[in-house]
């Protein structure tokens, strides 16, 4: 899959307003500033790629990016923003455990987690909204160029660890957008669930 073909198509409030052509999509979600825009402009290598899912009025949508004829990323809402409102902060946890349960296109989910601080509650709770539908779930810990490489690698075998219950429907890596590290096995992933 050739991602730096990524575009920008559209922006969605609710389930019924997602693309009708989408064969298949994989979506990105994690905690706000877990390094998720990064991660999608890296893999796409566009930089101004989730810049667009980052203009006010945007951040609670579903935003897709056209990857190929019928095929889509779609960047989810940051979950986890204090300066949410209680009551937004439950819409968008209806609308994301709604795509997650009802989206037939959805082959696979990238969760972000800032690899200093992984496995956050909303963390453990999408991978387990996310595995109970017998959903693949990949996972990036980003920003590990802020850990030494020793530091890093202890946090990736205790994350394997912890997840270990999940058998192959988890998988887990290092990820660093600022020193451009897992990119291709990011990519080689989404590739498996596109083809
Ligand atoms: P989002 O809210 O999850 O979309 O997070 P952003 O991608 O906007 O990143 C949040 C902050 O973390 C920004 O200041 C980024 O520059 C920084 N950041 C993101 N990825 C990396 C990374 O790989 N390494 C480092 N050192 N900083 C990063």
């Amino acid at each position: 899959m050739n991602y730096n073909k990524a575009v920008f198509v559209k922006s969605a409030q609710k389930i019924s307003q997602l693309p009708a052509d989408s064969n298949a999509e994989v979506a990105f979600a994690g905690r706000s500033n877990a390094g998720k825009s990064s991660a999608l402009n890296t893999i796409t290598n566009i930089r101004s790629l989730a810049r667009t899912s980052k203009t006010p009025g945007r951040t609670q949508l579903l935003n897709y990016f056209k990857i190929a004829q019928h095929h889509y990323l779609v960047d989810l809402p940051g979950y986890g923003y204090a300066k949410v409102p209680g009551e937004v902060q439950v819409d968008w946890e209806k609308t994301l455990s709604e795509y997650i349960e009802t989206r037939p296109q959805l082959r696979g989910l990238v969760l972000i987690m800032d690899v200093r601080h992984p496995l956050k509650d909303q963390d453990q709770q999408m991978i387990h909204w996310v595995t109970s539908q017998n959903l693949a779930l990949h996972i990036l810990l980003s920003k590990a160029d802020k850990l030494t490489r020793g530091a890093a690698a202890n946090t990736l075998l205790q994350v394997k660890k912890d997840l270990d219950l999940y058998g192959d429907l988890v998988s887990v890596q290092l990820f660093s957008s600022m020193k451009n590290t897992g990119v291709d096995e990011a990519r080689a992933k989404l590739d498996t669930w596109f083809a």
